[in-house]
């Protein structure tokens, strides 16, 4: 017999293979390839050979049976065709890593005893009963798109679908973004469906991932909540997938294979037959799109349970502070006063800012010299802790030098502010206050995180300081005022999406503010404070916001009103970058039809990175499949000329393009 196989190595075709032992599709199995053994995957049986070919035989049978089942296999084919992923490396990412035929014989776990929700009675409110009716009551595949403030109950609405679904012996699957981030959406859940729950976090070992594995595919655990890559869990008969937070960029796996937890979570419930779930306070541009385009059913909720309000937002313009205290200030009069307030009161305070460390960057203030990392084009950040520099992109240090290296002169000024100097500042101003951070600097685990959280939640803590880690789903009852330091740090990014990202955040970060009895107050930082996406996130204004964005996106023909594509070229060399890329550039021209448009090549914002230099190029269509076909065009080509993803890398939909 033949068999296609797809190697896992970079490589877009399969190729042929003799085999003596039975095997199914999607069976793992080891073949000689190109003088070494590479694994691979069965992804086609074959009665016959391509004529003309030597047909080499696989070395290795691995999984006799397929650990991957018909639902998987085919999402797998369908991200290999979607977002040009080769489909073995596809496939492999569909598995935990390590798995051997071993794990899952040990592994044969009796079903399990019934095992009955705990329910909860109490009444949910008529956007919650809306939500569920056009969840439930709809059979088969359909997606909606739950737009709900935060606090509104869409975690509980997730809640009673998934003991709906049960009810009918379906399972749920729902991915967040970042497990660490929602500790109170997986404790509701655990508590909800106790001994039901698997949670596929980052902070499993290997061994602890592939038990968690195999106990979801033996069915006896039929609610998962993961991060993206729990789209491929090896669950059964789903009734539901939810995507919570779906306007989170963490969805995009921005390695190989690239694609989108989101959207393919949404395909996963297409070739399930299910419910697919997106919920968001913020949704992204492209699923309101979807909604508008009646692809997905529109559910809002606009009121917060039990009626309590939405905060206060306020804008401080930072150049009137400027210019009433002569100088450049952290914070205004006005948060400060609030601040000292909430201490009084024995409320909370949380305070935003994103970028860690504690100066942006060091200049000379004789010659302007600034200092980059050696391998980045990017400045390095002063981390005053451990009293070094350090490039936030690739983990370079070094100590801050005393003098110049370039003029010699000792006038080093340390220029922006991260949170690790807003952090001292609030402990100056505030000495009886208890202050704490959270940021990546303070978090290395997922303890030190629930243990800050767990205080602040007892009360322990007056202030937290963070970055964007603070502005997600958590919900404090006592803190009724969140600040925002320069808010305007995102604006200034070259990405089409800096306005969206900025709305999305200044939104979630309010959202934070009087989540219990006590009314709540927001105060925004900023220097643009007439910008659109400040000034509709404080009216809390979703539509009219996006009907203000689509107005900038359609003229400027980008999602969601055209399909876009990012063509990134590497190389040590920047002259060898730049003509590969003006290569690539003039292949597509010559495959490309009318409806493609081609932006580029140009050096990337982040022209250098790991001392690698970044060419790239921007693919914009009216026409999904005139662009897919240009791509797997250039695909081919590429392969060819033995040109693999480490020199030209494909991005569909891509959400960075820096
Ligand atoms: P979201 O996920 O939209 O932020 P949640 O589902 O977390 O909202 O609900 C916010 C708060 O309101 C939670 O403390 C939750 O327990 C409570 N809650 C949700 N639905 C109801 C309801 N129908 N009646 C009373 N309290 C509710
Ligand atoms: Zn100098
Ligand atoms: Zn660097």
């Amino acid at each position: 017999m033949y068999v296609e196989i797809a190697v896992c190595l970079p490589l877009s075709r399969s190729f042929v293979y003799k085999l003596t032992d039975p095997v199914e599709i999607g069976s793992r199995v080891v073949v000689p390839f190109r003088k070494h053994e590479e694994d691979g995957f069965v992804v086609g049986l074959r009665k016959d050979a391509p004529a003309g070919f030597e047909i080499q035989s696989i070395l290795k049978v691995v999984d006799p049976q397929p650990l991957i089942g018909p639902d998987v296999f085919k999402l797998c084919r369908w991200i290999s065709d979607y977002y040009l992923a080769p489909f073995g490396e596809v496939l492999k990412a569909a598995l935990p890593p390590g798995i051997t035929p071993k794990h899952v014989a040990r592994n044969v776990e009796a079903p399990p005893a019934a095992r009955t929700p705990r329910s909860d009675d109490r009444l949910l409110t008529t956007d919650q009963l809306s939500a569920l009716f056009a969840i439930q009551e709809t059979p088969g595949f359909h997606t909606v798109l739950l737009h709900g403030v935060t606090g509104s109950g869409k975690t509980e609405v997730y809640l009673r679908a998934a003991q709906h679904f049960l009810g009918q012996g379906k399972s749920t699957l729902i991915l967040v973004p970042e497990i660490g981030l929602t500790p109170q959406l997986t404790q509701r859940f655990s508590e909800r469906f106790p001994g039901m729950t698997a949670i596929l976090h980052s902070s499993l070992t290997k061994r602890q991932r592939i038990d968690e594995w195999l106990r979801i595919r033996s069915g006896s655990i039929p609610i998962v909540i993961g991060t993206r890559s729990a789209v491929f869990a090896p669950l059964d008969n789903i009734g539901l997938i939810v995507v919570d937070e779906e306007h989170e960029t963490t969805f995009k796996q921005e390695e190989l294979p690239r694609y989108n937890g989101r959207d393919t979570a949404v395909m996963r419930a297409k070739f399930a037959g299910c419910a697919a779930v997106l919920g968001s306070a913020t949704p992204s541009m492209e699923s309101f799109r979807n909604a508008e385009a009646k692809k997905y059913t529109y559910v809002p909720m606009a009121t917060r349970v039990e009626d309590r309000s939405m905060p206060a937002v306020e804008i401080v313009n930072m150049r009137d502070e400027y210019s009433g205290q002569g100088k450049p200030v952290l914070f205004s009069k006005r948060l400060l006063d609030a601040a000292a307030e909430r201490l009084e009161r024995r409320e909370q305070t949380m305070i935003l800012l994103n970028r860690r460390g504690f100066a942006a960057f060091l200049l000379c203030r004789k010659c302007g010299l600034t200092f980059t990392c050696t391998s980045c084009s990017v400045a390095m950040t002063f981390h005053k802790g451990i009293g070094r520099l350090l490039c936030h992109y690739c983990g370079f240090s070094k100590k801050p030098p005393s003098r110049c290296p370039d003029c010699n002169s000792e006038y080093i000024h340390y220029v922006g502010e991260g949170t690790e100097r807003i952090e001292a500042d609030l402990k100056a101003l505030f000495p009886d206050a208890a202050v704490a951070r959270i940021d990546r600097d303070t978090m290395r685990h997922l303890r030190d995180y629930q243990r800050i959280l767990g205080d602040f939640r007892a009360g322990n803590i007056d202030i937290v300081v963070g970055t964007q880690m603070i502005a997600k789903g958590h919900d404090f009852p006592n803190v009724t005022l969140v600040g925002v330091v320069a808010a305007d740090a995102a604006l200034a990014l070259p990405d089409f999406r800096a306005a969206e990202r900025t709305f999305q955040l200044l939104t979630q970060v309010a959202g934070r503010s009087g989540r219990g009895s006590q009314p709540g107050e927001v105060i925004i930082q900023s220097y643009f404070p007439d910008h659109y996406a400040f000034q509709l996130a404080t009216t809390h204004r979703f539509e009219d916001f996006y009907a203000r964005e689509a107005r900038y996106r359609k003229a400027m023909f980008y999602p969601p009103f055209a399909s876009l594509a990012g063509i990134m070229v590497l190389d040590r060399d920047a002259g060898a970058a730049a003509r590969l890329a003006r290569k690539v550039s003039d292949f597509l021209d010559s495959v490309r039809n009318d409806s493609i448009r081609i932006l580029g090549p140009a050096p990337a914002p982040l022209e250098r990175l790991k001392q690698i230099y970044r060419h790239q190029l921007l693919l914009k269509s009216s026409s999904r499949p005139a662009l897919h076909d240009a791509l797997h065009r250039l695909q081919q080509h590429l392969e060819e000329q033995k040109i693999g993803p480490t020199k030209v890398i494909v991005d569909v939909d891509p959400i960075s393009l820096l």
